[in-house]
C-alpha cells in the first residue's frame, strides 16, 4: 500500500509572536515590527516565555480568542491519501486545495504501483478473503480502465471506472483556526480510520514544526467538551453521550 505522508511545508512566520502581537493589540499598543515585539516579551518574560507560549495557546483554543488563530496559515503536501479521503477533506471550505487530475494522469499501472488504500482492517489479515476480493477488484479496475485508452477513449472519460480508494496527492492551504476545527471532528473515534490517521500526522507535524505549545490546539471535541459530541458514542472514552441525544429517536435520523 502507498504510504501515506504528510508534509507542513510553510506557515506564517513566526507564528506564535505574530498572534501575540494580534492579541495584545486589543488591549496594549504594539511595535510596529515582530522583532521589536518579540525583543520586549523576551526582555519582559526572560526565562518565563516558554510557560507563557503554552498558557498563550491554551487560552487561543477558547472562546473569544480564538480568531487570534487566523493570523496564522500553514501549507500541507498530503501524499497516499485516497480521492474518498480527499472528499471528506475538502468538505472543509475554509481552505484552498490543489488536487492532481485524473483528467490528465495516466494512472495505468496503479494496481502494479500500489497506489490505493488498503483499509486498516482488510490490511492486517493478509489471507483474509476479504482482502483477497479487494485487490482482485482492484486489478479488474486497472484492466478495464487500460483496455478503455487502448480502445481509443480519452483518460479523462477512462478515469470513471477508477476505484474510490485509489490514491493521489493533494496540496491544502489552511489557517490555525480552520485546521483546529477541522482536526478536532477528524480526531474523533468515529471519523474514518484513513482521515484520522492524516489528521494525527497533521497534529505531530504541527507539533514538530511550529512547536510543541500548538499540540494543544487540536484535541479530540470529547475532550474539549468534556462529553460526547457525536450522535453516537464510540464506546472507546469515558465520556457520556450529549444529553441533547438523549430524547432524540436517533434510529429515525440515522438509520434511514
Ligand atoms: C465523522 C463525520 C461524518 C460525516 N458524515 C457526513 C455525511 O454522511 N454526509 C455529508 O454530507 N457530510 C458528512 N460529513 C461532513 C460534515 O457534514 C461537514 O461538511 C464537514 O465536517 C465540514 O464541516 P464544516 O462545514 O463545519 O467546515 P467548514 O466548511 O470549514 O466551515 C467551518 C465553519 O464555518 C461556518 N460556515 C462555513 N460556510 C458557511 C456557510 N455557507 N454558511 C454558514 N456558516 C458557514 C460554519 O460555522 C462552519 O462550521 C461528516 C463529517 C464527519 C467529521
Amino acid at each position: 500500500m502507498m504510504k501515506k505522508e504528510v508534509f507542513l511545508i510553510s506557515w506564517t512566520d513566526k507564528p506564535l509572536m505574530t498572534m501575540m502581537w494580534a492579541f495584545s493589540n486589543m488591549h496594549n499598543s504594539v511595535p510596529d515590527t515582530l522583532e521589536e515585539f518579540e525583543s520586549d516579551n523576551t526582555t519582559k518574560f526572560g526565562s518565563d516565555l516558554g510557560r507563557i507560549k503554552f498558557s498563550f495557546i491554551k487560552m487561543l483554543a477558547t472562546n473569544p480568542h480564538s480568531s487570534v488563530l487566523e493570523f496564522v496559515n500553514t501549507n500541507w503536501m498530503i501524499r497516499g491519501g485516497s480521492r474518498a479521503f480527499q472528499q471528506q477533506l475538502t468538505r472543509t471550505r475554509l481552505a484552498a486545495y490543489s488536487i492532481q487530475s485524473m483528467r490528465i494522469v495516466d494512472v495505468g499501472r496503479f494496481f502494479e504501483e500500489e497506489m490505493f488504500h488498503v483499509p486498516e482492517r482488510f490490511s492486517s489479515d493478509e489471507k483474509s478473503a476479504v482482502k483477497s476480493e479487494y485487490l482482485q477488484a482492484m486489478k479488474s479496475a486497472q484492466e478495464s480502465y487500460c483496455k478503455l485508452i487502448s480502445l481509443g477513449a480519452k483518460v479523462e472519460d477512462a478515469r470513471g471506472v477508477l476505484p474510490l480508494n485509489i490514491c493521489s496527492p493533494i496540496t491544502m492551504s489552511i489557517n490555525l483556526r480552520a485546521l483546529s476545527h477541522m482536526l478536532e471532528t477528524r480526531l474523533c473515534n468515529l471519523a474514518q480510520d484513513e482521515h484520522r490517521l492524516f489528521a494525527e500526522k497533521m497534529v505531530k507535524e504541527i507539533s514538530t514544526k511550529l512547536g510543541a505549545e500548538f499540540g494543544q490546539l487540536f484535541r479530540k471535541p470529547c475532550e474539549k467538551a468534556g462529553h460526547c459530541t457525536m450522535p453516537i458514542n464510540c464506546g472507546k472514552t469515558q465520556f457520556e453521550l450529549d444529553g441533547a441525544y438523549k430524547n432524540t429517536d436517533l434510529d429515525l435520523w440515522l438509520k434511514g
